[in-house]
């Protein structure tokens, strides 16, 4: 039987796919063409090219074209901006990423403000940040985005909320922030980071606590308060003996956390799913917008 305590993010975002593959095959069957997504990776970063593998299975598994452009991890910076020019410029392609980190050489900052805003399904441009701060539509982050899907579509009540969120990166912690303290979201919103002070005890209001630090495990249950609910959105590789040489774990101690959770998202299996199918969203809206 479903646990409802857990929020089963690959579950929803199986239905999600369902629904971008409808609309997939609508635009096909009209003779639109499928929505075509790109992604640049330079160099050889493990976790990377995993990253990159999924997006083209779940491209596929909706019908859509993915393509990828490998460079190597001596490539120029000019060598990458030639190949962000060249994707701005196809008209084949609808909206494309570039897998972050990449090597030390190149300027991360310059090369993603040299995509064009209309193909930038990541949401990192400057273009679309300022129009998600602006509330206007655009190319939303697609985590924190899919954080929202999910709590949305798990009946989680945001509006007048109090949801606490540790961590302030560019890619989730800020802008999560930002879209839930939207009008029409609705909730009050904490930011935590390393210098917060007390932390426990301003965890402990949250009613729902979202927490992307990047460290293994970090939340223990008396840092959370009876019936919250608990988004996690931590990957992090712990070593062990098993065929792969490690496991995955996310940055809340589910066990001890599950106990005081109203409801609570597993590590892996909650946010991440989440996170590829809201990329597939936003490569679906570039390309109703080109056609
Ligand atoms: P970053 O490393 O960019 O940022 C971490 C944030 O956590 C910083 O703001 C930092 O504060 C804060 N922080 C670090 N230590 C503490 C602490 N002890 N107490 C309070 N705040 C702290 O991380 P990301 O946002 O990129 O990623 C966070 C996690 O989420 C990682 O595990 C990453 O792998 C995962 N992730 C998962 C995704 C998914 O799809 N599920 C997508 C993206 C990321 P300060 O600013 O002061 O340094």
């Amino acid at each position: 039987m479903a646990d409802n305590k857990i929020i089963d993010g690959k579950l929803i975002a199986d239905t999600i796919k369902k629904e971008i593959a409808a609309e997939v095959a609508g635009m096909i069957d009209k003779g639109e063409g499928a929505p075509h997504l790109a992604a640049v990776i330079v160099g050889e970063d493990g976790a990377s090219l995993t990253y990159v593998a999924s997006k083209e299975r779940a491209c596929r598994s909706v019908g859509m074209i993915s393509s990828v452009y490998r460079l190597s991890a001596k490539a120029s910076e000019e060598e990458v901006l030639n190949t962000i020019n060249f994707l701005n410029n196809d008209p084949e392609i609808d909206g494309f990423i570039v897998q972050l980190p990449m090597p030390k050489h190149i300027n991360e900052t310059k090369v993603i403000q040299s995509i064009s805003p209309d193909k930038d399904v990541d949401g990192f441009t400057l273009h679309n940040i300022g129009l998600m701060q602006l509330g206007e539509p655009c190319f939303l982050p697609a985590t924190p985005f899919g954080i929202l899907e999910m709590l949305k579509r798990s009946n989680v009540e945001v509006a007048g909320k109090h949801v606490v969120v540790l961590g302030r990166s560019n890619i989730v912690g800020t802008p999560i922030s930002v879209m839930l303290s939207r009008k029409g979201v609705d909730a009050t919103v904490s930011i935590c980071h390393s210098r917060t002070k007390n932390l426990e005890e301003i965890t402990r209001q949250a009613d729902i606590l979202v927490v992307a630090i990047g460290k293994p495990e970090f939340v223990k249950a008396d840092m959370v308060k009876e019936g919250a609910v608990v988004i996690d959105v931590g990957i992090n590789r712990i070593e062990d003996n098993s065929e792969k040489g490690y496991h995955i774990v996310g940055d809340v101690d589910y066990k001890e956390v599950y106990k005081k959770a109203s409801m609570i998202t597993p590590v892996p299996g909650g946010v991440g799913p989440m996170t590829i199918v809201s990329l597939l969203h936003n490569t679906l809206l570039a390309a109703k917008k080109r056609k």
